[in-house]
């Protein structure tokens, strides 16, 4: 029996009444000993679109109406409470409405042990469809801007190869094939490592132009790039379109006999090739001049090098064309 007089009584219920309207709440009872339910969930059932003989009597039938994929941790929440393993039972579940749409609630509740009226279980039930739209919602917006992210990433990919690389052949461009090199002349420099230059150049190449036109001009170039990009090593070397045909490659880790082994083999490569003319009716062909060149201690810069190379490539072409020639280490003083 309750301590307090009857009127009272009324004024706590009403008490109670309010506080559970205002704060949106349904409260829950049930008898563990008798399975009788004290209170039912009447506002969640009447929210859901369902009649009041529709409304559950048993716990059993909240089940009923309970997601299936969500049955098991309800379960599993109110074993928990009971066991006495938590302080208080939580569970978050879907309910279906009377139109068939799935409805987010969660239960809080509590075990009491009450020595006059038997082991109770209370609670309350409350809607958690806004806090379940907004959690969709964030999901959404940051699905959103993932993709937003992974979009700005690819547009600053195409972004540094439309800046670093050559749009006819594909390989860096002269300004990027620079930095490459003066980055590379440092490092070497303090690390005391070898670093090889080769510069090329197609030898007569107007004659193509003027032959086969400049379209197919433009296809030779292609194939010279192709060539260079497949003998070097990948990530490891830079080959640059510096010119209309001429090419430079910036080779790491590498004595000026090692690049002039890699300059002979693409000057074979292209001596052996021939490229279809854009009319389809012949076939181009064209050799190359080589300069190598090595790092001296007398280069101050990247430039210092590819002057020396420069020379080497001046000799290339005046002995002949079709050659490659490395730059001399016993003349670097001069
Ligand atoms: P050398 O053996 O002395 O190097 O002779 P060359 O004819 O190759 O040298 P030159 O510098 O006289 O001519 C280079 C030609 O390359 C002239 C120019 O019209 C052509 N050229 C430059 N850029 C391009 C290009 O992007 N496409 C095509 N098709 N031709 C180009
Ligand atoms: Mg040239
Ligand atoms: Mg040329």
């Amino acid at each position: 029996m309750s301590d307090f007089p009857v009127d009272e009584q009324d004024l706590y219920k009403k008490r109670l009444q309010l506080t559970l309207e205002a704060s949106g709440l349904d409260l829950w009872e049930n008898n563990l000993s008798t399975g009788e339910v004290v209170f039912g969930l009447t506002k969640i059932f009447a929210d859901l679109g369902y009649d009041k003989e529709e409304e559950a009597d048993e716990i059993g039938d909240i089940f009923a109406l309970m997601h299936p994929d969500d049955v098991a941790s309800v379960e599993q929440a109110i074993d928990e409470h009971i066991k006495g393993r938590t302080e208080r039972y939580y569970s978050e579940f879907r309910i279906l409405a009377k139109d068939g749409q799935w409805v987010w609630y969660a239960n809080y509740g509590k075990l009491i042990d009450d020595a006059v009226f038997g082991d109770r279980f209370i609670g309350v039930s409350f809607s958690l469809a806004d806090k379940k739209r907004h959690e969709e919602e964030l999901l959404a917006l940051n699905t959103r801007l993932t993709e937003q992210n992974a979009q700005l990433e690819r547009m600053n990919l195409e972004l540094h190869a439309l800046a670093t690389r050559d749009s006819l052949t594909g390989v860096y461009n002269r300004r990027h094939l620079m930095e490459i090199g003066e980055r590379e002349y440092q490092r070497s420099r303090r690390f005391a490592h070898p670093l090889t230059l080769l510069l090329i150049d197609i030898d007569f190449f107007k004659q193509v132009n003027d032959t086969w036109g400049h379209v197919t001009g433009d296809l030779v170039i292609r194939a010279v790039a192709e060539c260079c990009a497949q003998q070097v090593r990948e990530a490891i070397d830079t080959v640059g379109r510096i010119g209309g045909e001429e090419f430079a490659i910036v080779l790491l880790e590498t004595s000026l006999e090692a690049g002039l082994t890699l300059a002979e083999r693409i000057r074979q490569c292209i001596a052996d090739m021939t490229v279809a003319t854009y009319d389809g009716e012949g076939e181009a062909s064209v050799t190359l001049s080589i300069g190598v060149a090595q790092l001296t201690s007398t280069c101050r810069s990247f430039h210092d090098l590819m002057v020396l190379a420069d020379r080497a490539l001046y000799r290339a072409k005046h002995e002949g064309r079709n050659r490659i020639q490395g730059h001399d280490v016993s003349t670097s003083a001069s």
